[in-house]
């Protein structure tokens, strides 16, 4: 079959589309045919070899898919050859102590498709059967297959661990990237009052026709300042941060009495100071979040289907492309998922 693989880490030029052998199914397992794979910041983190990642031979990158069941391995009940389904992406053990509780990805050997075992930028790929649920009906092939993984971490971060509620001001940073488009679509949808941030203006008047109540260009504009303005210095409940170090100073600034930041990324990386006693003096909370657990996935299906949820496709190349696809995630110029079309 034809993969979009890695044999060294390295810089975009790493990547190749090459012919490597047919995956076969183990116990519990199941091949799919991908239709549609979608990009994310972990594919390049992944080929530059960032700390946790390791590579042994050749490795097919890739998350997120869209695909058909081509076959099962044994032991496995459904899905059936045939059924067209979408990947959670989060490998857990299955017996810890994390996820006898049903907290997946705070499992003790969690993984992730695409780092921890071959990727979805692939003809075929092959995924443990639990992890695959049907396509939600109103979702095309290039939706579908970038829906999973940043859409699982937003609502993780929104609802599991930011426990947001109707009527709560959000801010939500670099809105663009995936998981922070997604977040301002959900929180829209829980009738939270969202600022998002943007070096640009195209990207922020996308995100007003998304819902977004309030835009903020930070190449023009003081964050703390125009935050302080739209809520009369009251500061906002909850910050979503994938963006890191650039924005971690600014959270604390921001953020009531009482407040909450929630960080799932470190685009612009992982040191960052944290002032303690803003931290103790004024209650706040801080919580890490990765993508997330059974239940948050089923959850965030849900209400994607209920609401007819689109997600913003910003482009679409074929799996040819893929050099190019990472080029444009790098340079951060898309606005929303951008996909990958493996098959027709
Ligand atoms: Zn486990």
């Amino acid at each position: 079959m034809k993969a979009a693989i890695i044999r060294a880490h390295g810089g975009p030029d790493v990547v190749e589309v090459a012919e490597v052998p047919d995956p076969q199914p183990g116990p519990g397992e199941v091949v799919l045919k991908v239709l549609c794979a979608g990009l994310n910041h972990l594919d390049i983190w992944v080929r530059q070899g960032r700390p946790g990642t390791s590579l042994s031979g050749s490795h097919v990158l890739g998350s997120d898919a869209v695909g058909v069941v081509a076959a099962v391995g044994e032991d496995v009940r459904t899905p059936k050859v045939g059924d067209e389904v979408i990947v959670n992406p989060g490998l857990s053990c299955g017996h810890c102590e994390f996820c006898a509780r049903g907290d997946h990805s705070v499992c003790s050997d969690f993984g992730i498709l695409g780092l921890s075992r071959a990727g979805t930028f692939a003809e075929y790929v092959v995924v443990p059967a639990c992890n695959l649920y049907p396509t939600p009906g109103h979702l095309n092939a290039e939706q579908a297959g970038t829906l999973t993984l940043a859409c699982l971490t937003a609502w993780r971060m929104l609802m599991t661990r930011g426990r947001v509620t109707c009527g709560e001001c959000i801010l939500i940073h670099g809105i663009g990237g995936g998981a922070a488009l997604y977040a301002l679509q959900l929180a829209k949808l829980i009738g939270a009052e969202v600022i998002v941030t943007s070096s640009s203006d195209e990207k922020l008047g996308s995100a007003t026709q998304l819902g977004a109540d309030h835009t903020i260009n930070y190449k023009r504009q003081d964050v703390v300042e125009c935050v302080r303005d739209v809520t009369d210095g009251r500061g906002v409940d909850l910050v979503i941060d994938s963006v890191g170090a650039a924005t971690w100073p600014i959270d604390f600034a921001v953020v009531r009495r009482g407040g909450r930041i929630v960080t799932c990324g470190v685009t612009t990386g992982p040191i960052a100071e944290t002032n303690l006693q803003a931290l103790y003096w004024n209650h706040l909370t801080i919580c890490g979040s990765t993508m997330g657990s059974a239940e948050d996935f089923r959850q965030m299906l849900r209400a994607v289907t209920v609401n007819k949820l689109a997600p913003v496709v910003d482009k679409t190349y074929a799996l040819e492309g893929v050099g190019e696809a990472m080029a444009r995630m790098e340079s951060g110029r898309q606005f929303g998922k951008i996909a990958l079309k493996v098959t027709e």
